[in-house]
């Protein structure tokens, strides 16, 4: 018989009244003391009494059947049977587990189904039945008790619900949850991750045993405590975790006590900080370094906004804390570089990557500073820029110190000109322009005449005089654009630009007359003989400086205090 059969069966027998016509209406084999009869009526349990064997005709309901809105009278003359107002949904149930009963020959039967009131609200029942049989084991009457239980019943169904919204928030939680009595009795998955233990492992452990050896003793005691029934004001504890294979975690833990199956229980929570903890410790460290560093650090938004200074910063720049914080970066800007340089410096930064140069920044007095900067890009986790944070380096005596030591190697002691080694630094960018933009220039080599005599005559130390007094004299009578340098012991070089060969003796000759006109400490005359040549396209460094020598030799030659021209 297959299931549809069996229940249309079931139907028949134990239901029999449904779509069968109206039952015969014998007098009720029920006897109620009418005292009896009232109370049941004043009460809200509804009695049902049927002959099964009189094709389950109603043979009593009380009064109270009112409560669902019907007439008695109602089910007594037939007019609507009891199986109409079951909830269609639930009546093959009803009738399945009715027809179980009487099979079985049991003769209580409690069931909980749904009933359609006259204006067809749903009501959740309690029936309590009694089944009578007669000698041949058939059954003969139902005794029905029936109870209203749908507010039990809709509590019992949010009680369901929020259970169900409750274990499905802890099972998706990241945070370890648990509930224990003397013994563990719940624990999410989160916490079953956490410990390394499977969750039948964790119910054969108390809470505690979870709990490093510091600090286990006084968990265990707390939690006693709360098994007590003992409520303290919650508040989280930072301990640590052992998981099963002796992985040590910083937890922060809360717990709480909560009713539980007639006692108490301890509801709690474990965090695990360990990584916050080690991130944090991080941060203050390198808080510290950066307080404790002479690198000048600044910290801006992505818009070039300061949000952090350094102490060393702070003190460097002579603005205070809240002068800088909130302030665009450029506060610093010395007007020594272009718009340029700031273009490429930001275009590099915002490219996301490091920039590294030395820029000539400006103190809150005005005070002129070089800083050798780094600035890097910081991104949040989608790798978006979020800040750049800038390191510097007052480096301001090292420039001076470089630019002191290039002014030694190109200066001439003794006459403070340009020496022979920047002289050859100034030809050979000259010489490389002429071979890029056809431009010339001119130059004139110096000799003094017999200068030799001076030192014999005077000593040495006149003769280095001279030199100075010569070196003034020339310098007063060339112009700013001219580069005049110390070639030798009493030889000097000129290189002027853009000059014929005509302007370029004219120009020899007035230095020549200078000399010659200028009354030097020692009290003889002093002439000097100049050599010219102009700079070809073809020229080197050698050939022209060869060629201004043999000018010289030739000036010495046609008899000193001479300019001669090649
Ligand atoms: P001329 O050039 O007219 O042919 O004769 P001169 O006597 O000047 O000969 P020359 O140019 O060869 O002279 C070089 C002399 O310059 C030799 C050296 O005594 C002197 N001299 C070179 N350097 C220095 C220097 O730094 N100080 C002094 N006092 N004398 C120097
Ligand atoms: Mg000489
Ligand atoms: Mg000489």
């Amino acid at each position: 018989m297959n299931s549809k059969q069996q229940t249309k069966k079931l139907q028949t027998v134990i239901c029999q009244t449904k779509h069968q016509g109206k039952p015969s209406h014998k007098k009720s084999s029920l006897k109620i003391a009418s005292e009896v009869n009232d109370f049941i009526n004043i009460s809200q349990t509804i009695i049902f009494f049927w002959n099964v064997s009189d094709a389950l005709s109603v043979e009593y309901v009380s009064d109270n059947i009112s409560i669902f809105g019907y007439a008695k009278e109602l089910f007594l003359t037939g007019e609507l049977n009891y199986s109409d107002i079951i909830h269609p949904e639930d009546y093959t149930q009803v009738c399945q587990e009715l027809s179980t009963s009487v099979q079985q020959h049991r003769d209580k039967l409690i069931q909980s189904y749904r009933l359609l009131t006259a204006d067809k609200r749903v009501r959740w029942i309690e029936c309590r039945t009694n089944i009578k049989y007669n000698q041949d084991n058939e059954p003969t009457h139902y005794l029905s008790s029936l109870i209203d239980i749908t507010e039990s019943k809709e509590m019992q169904l949010q009680l369901k619900q929020s259970e169900e919204k409750f274990r499905t928030i802890s099972e998706n939680s990241p945070t370890g949850i648990f509930i224990y009595t003397d013994r563990i009795v719940y624990v999410n998955e989160a916490l079953v991750e956490m410990s390394g233990y499977s969750a039948q492992e964790l119910y054969a452990m108390s809470v505690w045993d979870l709990v490093t050896e510091p600090m286990r003793e006084q968990v265990k005691q707390m939690a006693l405590r709360r098994l007590q029934g003992e409520k303290f004001p919650q508040r989280y504890t930072d301990l640590q975790v052992i998981s099963k294979n002796n992985v040590i975690r910083d937890i922060r833990a809360t717990t709480e006590t909560i009713k539980y199956n007639g006692g108490y229980a301890g509801l709690g929570t474990l965090t695990d900080v360990t990584d916050i903890k080690k991130t944090k410790a991080k941060l203050k460290l390198l808080a510290k370094a950066m307080e404790q560093t002479d690198e000048l650090v600044r910290i801006t938004d992505k818009e070039g906004i300061i949000t952090y200074v350094n102490d060393a910063f702070v003190a460097h720049s002579g603005y205070k804390h809240i002068e800088l914080l909130d302030h665009p970066s450029n506060i610093l800007k010395s007007g020594q570089h272009d718009d340029a340089f700031y273009k490429e410096l930001w275009e590099t930064i915002l490219a996301g990557k490091t920039y590294s140069n030395v820029l000539a920044n400006k103190k809150k007095d005005g005070q002129l500073y070089y800083e050798e900067l780094t600035i890097s890009p910081m991104f949040d986790d989608d790798g978006i820029i979020q800040n750049f944070v800038a390191t510097g380096k007052d480096i301001t005596q090292r420039i001076q110190m470089e630019e002191q030591l290039k002014q030694y190697a190109t200066t001439d002691e003794l006459t403070r000109l340009s020496n022979r080694r920047r002289g050859n630094e100034i030809l050979d960018i000259e010489i490389d322009r002429v071979h890029r933009y056809q431009s010339s220039f001119a130059v004139l080599m110096i000799d003094i005449d017999h200068f030799k005599k001076i030192n014999d005559t005077y000593g040495h130390d006149t003769g280095d005089q001279v030199l100075q007094e010569i070196s003034k004299v020339i310098s007063l009578h060339i112009r700013k654009s001219d580069a005049l340098m110390r070639w030798g012991g009493e030889e000097f070089l000129i290189v002027t630009a853009h000059m014929s060969k005509d302007e370029s003796i004219i120009f020899a000759n007035k230095l020549k007359n200078a000399v010659n006109s200028y009354t030097f400490d020692v009290g003889t005359d002093i002439t000097i003989s100049i050599g010219i040549a102009i700079c070809r396209r073809d020229d080197t460094k050698s050939t022209l400086l060869k060629r201004v020598d043999k000018a010289l030799y030739k000036a010495k030659n046609s008899g000193r205090n001479r300019v001669a021209f090649l």
